[in-house]
């Protein structure tokens, strides 16, 4: 379980990137996380793995409360969230492969009970890809996801959010505006 209750991150120079979020994401959902560019994907991402820490309010991840947690700890959140990152985007494909591929060896090592748990949060996983190998990297998400590991994925990819139906949660000016079961990617490309 994920879970945000009135959340506000700000950064230096006054800006509030995330404003009083709350939210609740069930062990082994599959979310797509949407909205425009600067709305705050990805603060809302990188505080569920302590990339950075919420200003204001409560966050759970599994059995980790994250407003709490010393730094010791964090490598132990880490392995329990996997991340996949868009920055890798310059060694594309085989880096995302290489990620997934990771995530995927984790998982299948791990007991049954430490399985069902795990977290995975992917940053624009299919950035720069082409259509099919966005597609394929999907497939690898959603067998990943029909093993009982819990999915977070931010994108701006239309196409796979209308086409591979999962809960679509959308953010403008660091709130949640629209939290959708079988959501519509909802913008224009
Ligand atoms: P998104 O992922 O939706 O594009 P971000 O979470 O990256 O949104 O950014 C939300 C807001 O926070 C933007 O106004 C952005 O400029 C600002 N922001 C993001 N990271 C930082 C940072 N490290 N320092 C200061 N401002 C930041």
């Amino acid at each position: 379980m994920i879970e945000m209750m009135n959340v506000t991150k700000k950064y230096n120079k006054g800006i509030t990137a995330i404003n009083n979020l709350s939210i609740q994401i069930k062990d082994g959902e599959f979310v797509y996380v949407v909205g425009p560019s600067g709305a705050g994907k990805s603060t809302f991402i990188k505080m569920m793995y302590r990339e950075e820490k919420a200003t204001k309010g409560r966050i759970r991840v599994g059995k980790y409360d994250l407003m709490k947690i010393k730094d010791r700890q964090i490598p132990y959140l880490r392995r329990y969230v996997g991340v996949v990152f868009q920055d890798f985007k310059l060694l594309q494909h085989k880096t995302v492969y290489e990620n997934v591929a990771y995530a995927m060896e984790v998982i299948e090592k791990s007991p049954r009970e430490i399985k069902r748990r795990v977290i995975l949060i992917a940053d624009e996983p299919t950035g720069n890809l082409d259509p099919e190998t966005s597609m394929e990297i999907m497939d690898i998400l959603e067998r990943i996801n029909e093993q009982g590991t819990t999915i977070v994925m931010a994108t701006h990819n239309s196409q796979i959010v209308n086409e591979k139906k999962h809960r679509v949660i959308a953010i403008e000016n660091g709130q949640i505006v629209r939290d959708q079961e079988q959501g519509e990617y909802g913008y224009e490309d």
